[in-house]
């Protein structure tokens, strides 16, 4: 099989998405597309690397899903309405099996978030898998890191640190359900682009990014890039069944730090209240500092050995 055939067979088939804003897709030097008037393009890329950001032996179909569901997480984090996308595929050999079930993971996410493959690269080497994304968001809406104010609240979509132990339920044996198990997989093998959330903050929110390196890295970007600080409250940090049981400290940690979850955090002036369901888990402070509190109002730090953040 050609580099032709096999995108004919594998990308440019009916399970991806077509749209009408697709002058020219897939088969010439570039592809033209359509922005519609009064929207700005937002555009991001994400590789991943098989042995670094997955393991070798996941399955194919959670690989291409995830490709994009990384990507579309920073469309979400900017309130921008996925549009088109590209795939720069890096691969060993032409291994059929793999190649379908890649495509089917990928092209599943794809029809249901709307967004077409408009092209991409094909080549040979050490699997890695780049997707770039661009979508569009009305002139000026495009959520920043950048607008946090004191006296912000912050808040984060869905639970945290579940991908964390996800990762650590392939590296070591852990006292979980199996329901438990598989819950923790699923969410580090396919997250959820929390698209709709992203958008329905849109003139709302002050700032937003998505979580893809723990809350305590990721919020500090917005920390940094708004020159302000926080107060994360520990016992408010939205757990899953599958933290609930571990200690404390651990839960926090892999709240906190392990990332690989693509939730959303943002920060609203503290008279809104967010539209959809969300966890209000500190608050923003002149002082430049990050500060976690326990229940009881005290300073916490994770436990030396954890402390990847
Ligand atoms: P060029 O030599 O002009 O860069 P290529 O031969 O690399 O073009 O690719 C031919 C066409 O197939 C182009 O339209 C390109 O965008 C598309 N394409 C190549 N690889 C992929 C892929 N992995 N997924 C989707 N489209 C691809
Ligand atoms: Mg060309």
């Amino acid at each position: 099989m050609n580099e032709f055939e096999l995108i004919r067979s594998y990308f440019q088939q009916p399970s991806f998405p077509t749209r009408a804003d697709v002058i020219l897709g897939i088969g010439d030097d570039a592809a033209l597309c359509r922005v519609p008037p009064q929207m700005e393009l937002a555009v991001s890329v994400d590789t991943l690397v098989a042995g670094v950001h997955f393991p070798l032996d996941s399955a194919p179909e959670d690989i291409g899903y995830k490709a994009l569901a990384v990507n579309l997480s920073d469309l979400a984090a900017m309130a921008a309405q996925p549009a088109w996308f590209t795939l720069a595929l890096t691969l060993p050999s032409v291994d059929t099996d793999w190649l379908h079930g890649f495509s089917m993971g990928l092209s599943a996410l794809a029809s249901d978030s709307g967004i077409a493959l408009i092209g991409g690269d094909t080549t040979r080497g050490p699997l890695s898998i780049s997707i770039q994304v661009m979508g569009w968001v009305a002139a000026g809406q495009g959520l920043r890191r950048s607008g946090a104010c004191p006296g912000d609240d912050i808040y984060v979509t869905g639970t945290l640190g579940d991908a964390g132990l996800g990762l650590h339920s392939l590296q070591q044996p852990l006292m979980l359900s199996a329901a438990g198990l598989a819950y923790v997989r699923a969410r580090l093998h396919r997250p959820t682009p929390r698209l709709a959330w992203g958008q329905a903050l849109r003139g709302v929110a002050h700032s937003a990014i998505d979580i893809s390196d723990g809350l305590a890295a990721d919020l500090g970007h917005i920390l940094t890039q708004s020159s302000c600080g926080a107060e994360l409250y520990l016992d408010h940090l939205p757990l899953s069944p599958a933290l609930h049981h571990l200690p404390k400290s651990h839960a926090w940690t892999l709240a906190l730090g392990a990332g690989d979850d693509y939730e959303l955090c943002f920060t609203l002036p503290h008279a809104v209240q967010p539209s959809f369901p969300c966890t209000r888990v500190g608050t923003i402070t002149a002082q430049p500092t990050l500060r976690c509190l326990d229940s009881q109002g005290h300073d916490w730090h994770p436990p030396t050995g954890y402390r990847h953040f």
